[in-house]
């Protein structure tokens, strides 16, 4: 055995041994070696179900997972005996709202590649008579899912990858993660240590354990998963897998049996350490009293399994995740450290995909497309705390087969992170979402009504609410809590030098002024979407978005080692308010004896006032496009300033108030409108972009290489021409009779009554503005097609003469 590999994979499960081929198979090959506990296959996946269904919520998920079902076709044809079939698969509907979701999901596998039909009940009763379908309003039919034996298919994959030259150990428990300085050099076994220059942590449920033994947090927490199989019955030849969602179950054919599998709405959290150390093809204990309603349910609907009774019940282990996303890629906490864990059990049908993106992650040491929503960077140390994941893993399985509502928010493991006004806001009525971690106030309810969301697709009971708020802000004024926005102090003899080789702006600005600008990589993909002020020639603030805290901070130090700066997060030292509007002047001049006359304190400027006794930092800026100051309140300070901003009556605004403003601005948000795979020319931001600045900036070269060819995507807002129809994401935008793009952020516009969305329109060819402009456009959301006005500035106020006043 070499003593050094170029990449160690920890764990011989499905997904270890994917990366493993992946890796193998490369150009240019890597030495990789793969360490397995015990033997192949013996932690979760040989138990798995099996199902590879190719359609995901997102584009890019749905990519990784129509590439497994092609690399196991693939493999399956060349011999190598994975049992791997596309038997096609079925969801029902039992109500309005699923038909409507499984519709929606039907136009976004289309618009994926994702052969998908909706069939009324007579035809599913012809390919599986013996369903039970009077509730039944019809159901997606997607002829190409497939399904796969775990085993056979990670055996295969491992076999491949020793053919190509991997070295797969079995037996070999990883002790202990090898760290010098904050960078995985290895790991140790019970016998030697192995070097290597990337480590990836492919443990299954022991993943999370691994991570925190050298300070990585991989938040994930196992919970017990549960099927039976019955006796023969009566199923079609070549029947398709069926989920009935609204019952919480999936009934797969095998054999002339029946699997029964279920998405339990309280799940059971198991802990990792009650396991015994050699579980191993090892199952748990069956509950049937808490599997018993999901049978019933499932016995209902193939009443033929009645009568011939249950041959297997099965209970093994499964990860879930806080979002039911899995995780990927480099840790931040312990650089190059990577993980592929947490599969939320879509494990085997992600492998494929999971392992190809996983060999181009470790190489460029960057995702090779917009991965946020499975980067490990989306979580802090907070969601690993084992209270919080025990909370929210009850709640997260089930998530899986709920209504997927807009808007929704989850009902466990809250009030992990809150405003210091938190209690105030929710005398103001606030309804709270989270994100990070942190309550947010989404919109805030009468007096009298109960803050709670009532979920629909269509306008929920905040509707009406979120306009009043609206139009405070653009005839009046309000009051925004944006605590949740992160904050760093950039300080240091190279502070400027240092931002400004990162930011696509000149950041060399007099003290007190503010800058809006990106963070791009060497590609020019937007990895950050930040505001900068500069508050001494060596310090600097930068706001960007609640939810990028992790990975800006990753971003910074991993940036910051040539340079003499410090980079600190400041997040929860301050607490923020925004006071926005045009009567913003009038309300908040009362107050302190600051001028705030547009000569004294301009747009794009900052400046310490004091307000109520205590010293804030104002920053004149908006994400709603009205005349206001942000107000960074020192934490301790916060209900003092609070008390003083609401002594006389302002109305309060939320975070559904600001979606619907910032849209009407058509100002972008990281991680819906751009991404790591969006760059600046793209986006329609390349304003912000100075390309004459002493140095230049990280991926400078890119966008000017970009400039001299034609753009093959353009970011555009879109405008429905009817008030009812509300977007939600990944619609399909239409010209003419061509699918152009999608959907990737929307709301509704209260100036203009109808909802706004921004999508990107993509041509190979190229797209000029003109000829993005003068396309025919239409939505396509569930079964109908909305026309849509296209626009490339923002609907309201695009010459900016409120923010300037
Ligand atoms: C009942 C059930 C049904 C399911 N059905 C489906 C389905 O239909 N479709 C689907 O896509 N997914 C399904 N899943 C989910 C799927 O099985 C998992 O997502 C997938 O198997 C996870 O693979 P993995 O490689 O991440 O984890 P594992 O298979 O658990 O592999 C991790 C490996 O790491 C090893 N290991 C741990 N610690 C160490 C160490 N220190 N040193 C060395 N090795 C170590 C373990 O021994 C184990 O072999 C199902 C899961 C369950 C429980």
């Amino acid at each position: 055995m070499a003593e050094q590999y170029d990449v160690v994979i920890v764990g011989g499960g499905i997904i270890g041994t994917s990366i493993a081929y992946h890796l193998a198979c490369d150009t240019p090959a890597r030495s990789v070696c793969l360490l397995e506990r015990s033997k192949l296959t013996s932690g979760t996946t040989w138990h798995a179900a099996g199902l590879v269904a190719e359609l995901r919520a997102s584009a890019n998920l749905t990519r990784l997972a129509k590439y497994s079902g092609e690399l196991y076709e693939a493999l399956e044809q060349a011999g190598h005996g994975l049992g791997y079939k596309r038997p096609g698969a079925l969801t029902l509907a039992t109500h309005p709202d699923r038909r409507y979701e499984l519709l929606k999901q039907a136009a976004m596998a289309r618009q994926n590649g994702v052969g998908c039909d909706w069939l009324r009940p007579e035809e599913i009763a012809e390919r599986w008579p013996h369903l039970h379908l009077d509730d039944i309003l019809g159901g997606v039919y997607m002829p190409r899912d497939g399904q796969t034996n775990p085993v056979d298919t990670t055996l295969a994959l491992a076999r491949l990858a020793r053919a190509k030259g991997a070295m797969i150990l079995e037996d070999t428990p990883v002790t202990r993660i090898k760290v010098n300085n904050g960078v995985a050099t290895g790991v140790y076994t019970e016998a030697t240590e192995i070097n290597a220059e990337q480590v990836v942590i492919c443990a299954g449920l022991w993943t999370r354990n691994l991570g925190l033994s050298v300070g990585a947090h991989f938040p994930l927490y196992p919970a017990e998963h549960f099927y039976a199989v019955t006796e023969p019955v009566t199923t079609p030849t070549n029947a398709p897998i069926v989920r009935v969602p609204d019952d919480g179950i999936y009934l797969k054919p095998e054999a002339g049996r029946l699997l029964i599998g279920c998405f339990e709405r309280d799940a059971k959290p198991l802990a990792p350490e009650s396991l015994p150390a050699d579980f191993s093809f090892d199952e748990l204990p069956f509950d049937l009293d808490h599997f018993a309603p999901y049978l019933q349910r499932a016995l209902a609907r193939v009443p033929e399994a009645t009568q011939t009774g249950i041959r297997t019940w099965f209970n093994g282990p499964e990860s879930f995740t806080p979002d039911g996303r899995y995780l990927l890629g480099e840790s931040p906490q312990v650089e190059q450290l990577f993980v592929a864990a947490g599969f939320n059990s879509i494990g085997i049908q992600s492998a494929g995909g999971v392992g190809k993106v996983m060999t181009q992650w470790l190489h460029q040491r960057r995702p090779p497309m917009d991965l946020w929503e499975v980067d490990v960077r989306r979580f802090s140390p907070l969601h690993n705390e084992t209270q919080y994941l025990i909370e929210r893993t009850s709640e997260s399985l089930g998530l899986l087969y709920a209504m997927h509502w807009p808007h929704f928010e989850s009902a466990s493991a809250r009030n992990q992170k809150q405003s210091p006004v938190h209690a105030e806001l929710a005398a103001a009525g606030a309804c709270f979402g989270e994100l990070a971690g942190w309550e947010r106030p989404n919109w805030y309810a009468a007096p009298g009504e109960t803050a709670r969301y009532q979920y629909s697709y269509g306008k929920q009971n905040w509707f009406e609410r979120t306009r009043i708020e609206h139009q405070a802000v653009r005839h009046n004024v309000a009051l925004f809590d944006q605590t949740s926005f992160a904050k760093y102090l950039i300080s240091g003899p190279d502070a400027c030098r240092f931002l400004n080789r990162l930011s696509t702006a000149n950041v060399d600005i007099p003290i007190g002024n503010v800058v809006y600008c990106q963070w791009l990589n060497e590609s020019g993909g937007i990895e950050a979407d930040i505001t900068l002020t500069r508050i001494a020639e060596d310090e600097f603030w930068v706001i960007s978005a609640a939810a990028s805290v992790t990975r800006d901070l990753h971003w910074l130090a991993r940036h910051a080692r040539e340079f003499r700066v410090t980079c600190t997060n400041i997040s929860e030292r301050y607490a923020v308010f925004a006071v926005m509007g045009p009567n913003a002047r009038v309300h908040l001049q009362a107050l302190t004896e600051h001028s705030l006359a547009n000569a004294d304190f301009p747009f794009a400027t900052s400046a310490n006032l004091e307000i109520g006794g205590c010293t804030v930092r104002a920053i004149r800026i908006t994400y709603v496009g009205e005349l206001g100051w942000e107000l960074y309140v020192p934490w301790q300070d916060a209900p003092a300033v609070y008390a003083t901003l609401t002594r006389e009556p302002i109305q309060h605004a939320g975070y559904h108030a600001m979606n619907s403003l910032r849209l009407e601005k058509a100002y972008r948000h990281w991680g819906h409108d751009i991404s790591d795979e969006d760059n600046p020319l793209q986006a329609g931001l390349s304003f912000t972009c100075d390309f004459t600045k002493p140095g230049g900036f990280i991926g400078d070269n890119a966008l000017i290489e970009q400039q001299s060819r034609n753009l093959t995507r353009r970011l555009a807002l879109f405008k429905l021409d009817n008030s009812e129809t509300l977007l939600t994401h990944d619609e399909p935008i239409w010209d003419g009779e061509q699918r152009v793009g999608h959907i990737v952020s929307s709301g509704y516009s209260y100036h203009e009554n109808c909802s706004l969305g921004f999508g990107y329109v993509h041509n190979v060819a190229g797209i000029s503005r003109q000829a993005l402009l003068a396309g025919h456009y239409t939505v396509e959301v569930a079964d109908q097609y909305i026309n849509a006005t296209v626009s490339l500035r923002a609907v309201y106020d695009p010459d900016n003469l409120r923010i300037h006043v």
